[in-house]
């Protein structure tokens, strides 16, 4: 059901957490991948020694530096923008340099990486956005920025859905809930809040993000397009 073996897989910002995740699972299932990161240039170098998979310097902010990181790599088979920040606060304090640089990395580089990515993809190619469950549930003040970047996923993978379906293209979107990164530690300030909202009271593992995007890139899921595949511990339920 994930065979991805053989194909040619490119997840954009892979260094860490749920990236690395799924840069690990691609690569134990037998595919070709290449990641992009920004700054983590030690996790990078592990995370390629260690899995065999490509690893490229690229700001995925910097519009024209991320399509070259993509036409370098040739056709891709499975595109995933996994690239994200997050920014929280009062809007009214927030750094508006700081917001911007968010929907720079969020919003402008999954629409640029996902249409460069397109033109070489071969028909049956895969599109998976990680986008989050903030998209559909915002439970409390502080991450409106954050919120709309990823709202915003879900237009852009409708959108790019009815695009590409003609080419047996599929673009979805992947929503986590509080997943153990560093982004969002299960030992952070926050977690016991959040196991609050939650139907199952825990942290998801980075794994479990990523044998979802592995199910969504494999032969079995030809026909899931335009859709938000939540992963949530039932945050949103
Ligand atoms: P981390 O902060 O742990 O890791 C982020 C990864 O993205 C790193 O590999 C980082 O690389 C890379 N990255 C960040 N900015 C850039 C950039 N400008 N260019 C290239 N790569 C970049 O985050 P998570 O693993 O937790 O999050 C991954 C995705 O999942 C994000 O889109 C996030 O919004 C989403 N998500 C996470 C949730 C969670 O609870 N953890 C919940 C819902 C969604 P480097 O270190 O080299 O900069």
């Amino acid at each position: 059901m994930l065979d991805v073996s053989g194909k040619t897989v490119m997840v954009i910002g892979g260094s860490r957490g749920i990236g690395s995740a799924i840069v690990s699972a691609f690569a134990a299932e037998g595919a070709a991948v290449r990641f992009t990161y920004a700054s983590s240039e030690a996790a990078a170098k592990a995370l390629a020694e260690g899995t065999g998979a490509a690893a490229v310097r690229c700001d995925a902010g910097d519009r024209d530096a991320l399509v070259a990181a993509i036409r370098e790599a040739g056709p891709i088979d499975v595109f995933v923008y996994n690239a994200g920040l997050l920014v929280v606060g009062d809007p009214l304090a927030i750094d508006a340099g700081a917001v911007d640089r968010l929907i720079d990395v969020n919003v402008r580089g999954a629409y640029h990486g996902s249409v460069e990515a397109a033109r070489a993809m071969p028909d049956g190619g895969r599109i998976i956005l990680i986008g989050s469950v903030n998209a559909d549930r915002v439970p409390g003040p502080g991450i409106s920025a954050y919120a709309m970047s990823k709202s915003a996923m879900q237009g852009l993978a409708r959108g790019l859905a009815r695009d590409f379906g003609p080419r047996s293209i599929t673009v979805n979107v992947v929503q986590p809930g509080p997943t153990d990164t560093d982004m969002n530690p299960a030992s952070g300030p926050m977690a016991a809040t959040l196991h609050g909202l939650m139907a199952l009271p825990r942290h998801g593992a980075a794994a479990e993000v990523a044998s979802l995007v592995l199910y969504l890139a494999g032969p079995y899921a030809g026909h899931i397009t335009g859709s938000m595949q939540m992963i949530d511990g039932g945050f949103a339920a």
